[in-house]
């Protein structure tokens, strides 16, 4: 639909000056009562809440196995609703929260794409989900800039409607349920290895413009002696806001451009796609980097227990050769960040007891 107007813009008084702030200082204004009330960034996220969240995805994956477990979950939120709003593509974040949503008995109303017809009235940003905010209990967004979703929270929680806010991909910045699905996985295939702590994990691809890693690499503040090996063509270099992290939070990490090197020596490989979208100009950004693919040969250089990972959708990061062998965990990673999803769904709720309490 053609726009009739330019998108309006409003002066919000104090959000510059909160946008600029350390995460740390930020982070008590997405809470309340002590627990969590908007996720926005993965710093949000201590390991006591890690753990939990953990073991309540476990709890709601097998409860959904069966219809007497499923039926109990379905009974938790048929009170609430739940608004997808997703101005940036997406297929598995949209279609794993909106199962998981469906798990927990909510109703869930979606936009996807921006042509709302207020949008296109040139309604501002901010209205459009103030509008949302009257009609539903939760927002789940995405959308292509950095600091969307903090501005939607930080805006709804100034006003009587101050509604859960859950960042479901902020542009190149952030992507904390990815994070926390990602903790999740690394914890399951680490499971008879003693979990996430004393882990050597690489990073490959685009780490400058990969939100995914951006934000795996806050949450390794959470775990004991883990160190990060960082592979990526220099031009997509891990950024410094990232580094400057873990060198202040004692992590250690490593860059390097030379992928076959640290193959044997770590314990798991999470690989990741060029971020052509985020490029000036697409379609002058063809090179794919086969420096920091991973080959079904390469299957010979890592360990036995090394887990391979990718946040998804691939395109020729690794062959599909791969995806038979068992250290291949990504389509499980897939699958896991449903059930991660309804466990943080049901604690902003506050039902997790409700789930707990069943294996008591
Ligand atoms: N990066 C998006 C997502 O995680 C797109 C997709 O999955 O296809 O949802
Ligand atoms: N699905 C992930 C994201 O939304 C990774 C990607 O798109 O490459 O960031």
């Amino acid at each position: 639909m053609n726009k009739f107007a330019e998108t309006t813009r409003q002066i919000f008084e104090g959000w510059e000056e909160f946008y600029k702030k350390p995460t740390d200082e930020k982070n008590r204004f997405f809470e309340s009562d002590g627990r969590l009330m908007d996720i926005i960034f993965a710093q949000q996220f201590d390991r006591p809440f890690l753990d939990r969240m953990s073991r309540l995805g476990d709890m709601i994956r097998l409860l959904a196995k069966t219809k007497l477990g499923q039926n109990h979950l379905r009974h938790l939120l048929p009170h609430k609703r739940a608004m997808l709003y997703f101005s940036q593509p997406s297929t598995r974040t949209f279609l794993s929260f909106q199962n998981a949503c469906y798990m927990l008995g909510l109703t869930v109303s979606e936009i996807r794409g921006t042509t709302t017809s207020s949008e296109v009235k040139g309604e501002s940003q901010e209205d459009t989900i103030r509008t949302f905010a009257s009609y539903v209990d939760m927002i789940i967004s995405r959308h292509p800039e950095a600091g969307f979703a903090e501005k939607t929270a930080w805006v709804l929680n100034q006003t009587d409607r101050a509604i859960p806010v859950i960042n479901g991909g902020s542009g190149p910045d952030q992507h904390p349920t990815q994070a926390l699905l990602d903790i999740y996985t690394l914890e399951r295939e680490f499971s008879k290895s003693g979990g996430l702590d004393g882990k050597k994990i690489a990073m490959v691809g685009d780490l400058k413009r990969g939100r995914t890693v951006r934000s795996l690499s806050y949450l390794m503040k959470n775990y004991q002696d883990v160190a990060l090996y960082f592979v990526a063509p220099k031009i997509y270099k891990m950024k410094d806001d990232i580094t400057s992290f873990l060198t202040r939070h004692q992590i250690p990490y490593h860059e390097t451009e030379d992928f076959k090197s640290i193959m044997p020596l770590v314990d798991a490989i999470y690989m990741t796609r060029i971020q052509n979208e985020y490029s000036e100009d697409p379609s002058h950004e063809t090179e794919t980097y086969p420096a920091f693919h991973f080959k079904k040969e390469h299957l010979e250089n890592i360990q036995a227990h090394c887990v391979l990972l990718h946040p998804l959708p691939r395109r020729y990061e690794i062959d599909v050769a791969v995806d038979k062998d068992p250290r291949a965990a990504y389509w499980r990673q897939e699958r896991n960040g449903m059930w991660i999803r309804a466990a943080l769904i049901a604690y902003l709720f506050r039902v997790e007891n409700e789930i707990e309490d069943v294996f008591s």
